[in-house]
């Protein structure tokens, strides 16, 4: 289940394409035991493992790691272990819901303002007519018990995350234990995107490279983290430099 990873700057990404990773997450679904969380981590969140080297440890014990962001994909080319492609968050949730569809198996939204999660829950049954949404939860709770039994008693086998990272990640990694869902995944601002609150790149943006100009220009108060990014490529460049693998 862990084969083919690709490790950017102490973070093993899986090396693998968006319909392999749904596949894998179905196949998890079918194993009688199979319980686990996906992470997708962008630029900003393997460079903040710097800092907080707990963080890749999180990331690490993921059993999916998915490049979110083509500044990953640009790094692992620079360190000569080409990824093959990006694997936005967004997109793998996407492909998911499509399957969850088919198999039948209930979904919990968590995260984002109060009012977000439902209005993604009913716009995304209009997109996908047979998703069991089993329940919502807005992103702003103060005691996670109270959540965790409400997302167990909806009967969800997978649960979306949408704390923002990385609180998502430290979240699902501390309550896994805790909760009755055999899969969940840290998306960060994809339920904004779904409920229609913020709108994701055109696709020729995306086809460029440029999503995350895209988003700097809609939301400029991402300036400062996105500042990240050249950081953690030349970090990239310095690791390849430095000859560490
Ligand atoms: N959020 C939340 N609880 C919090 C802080 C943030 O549910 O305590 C939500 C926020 O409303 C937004 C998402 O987390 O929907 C973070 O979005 P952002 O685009 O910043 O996430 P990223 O994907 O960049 O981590």
């Amino acid at each position: 289940m862990r084969t083919g990873k690709t490790e950017i700057l102490n973070v093993q990404f899986d090396n693998i394409t968006l319909s392999e990773a749904v596949g894998r997450a179905a196949a998890l679904l079918d194993a009688p035991e199979g319980k686990g969380y996906v992470v997708t981590p962008n630029s900003e969140i393997v460079y903040l493992c710097r800092k907080e080297p707990q963080l890749a440890r999180v990331l690490n014990g993921a059993i999916l790691v998915l490049p979110d962001g083509v500044g990953v994909v640009h790094a692992s080319k620079l360190l000569k272990r080409p990824l093959k492609e990006k694997v936005a968050g967004i997109d793998f949730a996407a492909a998911l819901m499509e399957e969850l569809s088919r198999r039948g198996d209930g979904l919990f939204l968590l995260g984002a303002k109060p009012g977000v999660a439902e209005e993604a829950a009913r716009r995304l049954t209009r997109v996908y007519p047979n998703l069991k949404i089993a329940g919502t939860n807005d992103g702003y709770f103060k005691e996670d018990i109270p959540v965790i039994k409400k997302i167990n008693r909806s009967g969800a086998s997978v649960l979306f995350v949408c704390l923002g990272a990385p609180r998502q990640e430290y979240w699902m990694q501390g309550h896994m234990d805790q909760l009755n869902v055999r899969l969940a995944v840290g998306l960060g601002g994809s339920l904004d995107v779904f409920a229609g609150q913020v709108k994701r790149a055109p696709d020729l943006w995306v086809k460029l490279g440029l999503e995350w100009l895209y988003r700097l220009i809609c939301e400029p108060r991402r300036f400062g983290r996105m500042c990240r990014l050249p950081l953690f490529l030349f970090s990239a460049m310095g690791e390849r430099i430095g000859g560490n693998h």
